[in-house]
């Protein structure tokens, strides 16, 4: 049904590439069948001509003649594989400049406006990529989903702009102490996820207290005057991920039922997903 009836939407950039790689690897096919077919041409000749060295009685001017088509076929031939090679590295820049093009098209698509961290879309990939990894080596993995506390009520306050500088706080908050075995990406509006590898629910707990303190802790100030915001505080639901016997959904919703438990519990919280079951 799916491949009936839609089709993936590409890229400009994908569709450029996609057009150029084509392009290349016509014309250097194009280019190699005729290169062959002239040095067919030339090796038939100089084959003639080695015979022709055989005779015993070889006239000086037929030597000459020989001598004179060999020096021509070889700079010939040599002309033509400098100019192949040439073409060759004209397209290979080419290529690499749409490649780049190409793969930053990709990592834009990936990375949430505001923020500069990974979105939805990269929440999802990461995740699913994980999921389906851990499944089979049984490795730990946790997700954390945080959202901030009355963020509604800060805007209605502050104002969205002020607002909108607080989630990239909030952002930089969690990029401070990260580590590569971490994917934080923005879930949507105030609310944020971070996929942990290769760490325990416990460890992962104690790593969502500290951004929780580090946020809790901070002083803003509105930059160029002196007035101060009100302590910004955010809730933080953590989950584990059972390798086979789990899934995707399921992981995520234990992670969100924690973190709604933390808002319950009277926000600036972190709950996992041992302490509600
Ligand atoms: P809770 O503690 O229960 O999470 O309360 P809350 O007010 O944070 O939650 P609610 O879902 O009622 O409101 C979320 C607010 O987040 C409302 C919305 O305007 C704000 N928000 C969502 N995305 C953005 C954004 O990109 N920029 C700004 N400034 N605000 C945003
Ligand atoms: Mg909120
Ligand atoms: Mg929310």
């Amino acid at each position: 049904m799916y491949e009936q009836f839609i089709e993936e939407a590409e890229s400009k950039e994908e569709v450029e590439y996609d057009f150029a790689i084509r392009k290349f690897v016509d014309g250097i096919l194009h280019k190699m069948n005729d290169f062959s077919s002239h040095m067919g041409d030339q090796s038939t000749q100089i084959g003639s001509y080695a015979q022709a060295l055989k005779k015993p009685n070889i006239q000086t001017h037929e030597l000459e003649n020989i001598a004179e088509y060999i020096t021509t076929a070889a700079a010939t031939m040599q002309n033509s594989s400098t100019k192949i090679r040439n073409d060759v590295e004209n397209s290979s820049n080419e290529i690499n400049e749409l490649k780049k093009l190409l793969d930053e098209a990709r990592a834009e698509a990936l990375t949430d406006d505001l923020t500069q961290i990974g979105n939805r879309k990269a929440f999802n990939s990461t995740l699913q990529d994980l999921t389906i990894k851990h499944s089979k080596t049984e490795e730990p993995l946790c997700l954390i989903m945080t959202d901030i506390d009355h963020f509604k009520k800060f805007n209605d306050t502050y104002g969205h702009p002020i607002g909108d500088s607080v989630l990239r706080y909030f952002a930089k908050t969690m990029q401070k102490d990260t580590t590569e075995n971490e994917s934080i990406c923005r879930y949507g509006g105030e609310e944020f996820a971070i996929i942990i590898k290769n760490s325990s629910i416990e460890a992962s707990t104690k790593r969502a207290e500290q951004i929780r303190e580090q946020l809790q802790s901070s002083r803003l100030s509105i930059k160029g005057s002196s007035k101060k915001i009100d302590t910004i505080t955010a809730s933080f639901g953590v989950a584990q991920f059972y390798g086979s016997e789990d899934d995707l959904e399921n992981f995520i919703s234990r992670a969100d039922k924690s973190l709604y438990a933390a808002k319950e519990a009277g926000r600036n919280t972190v709950i996992h997903e041992k302490m509600i079951c």
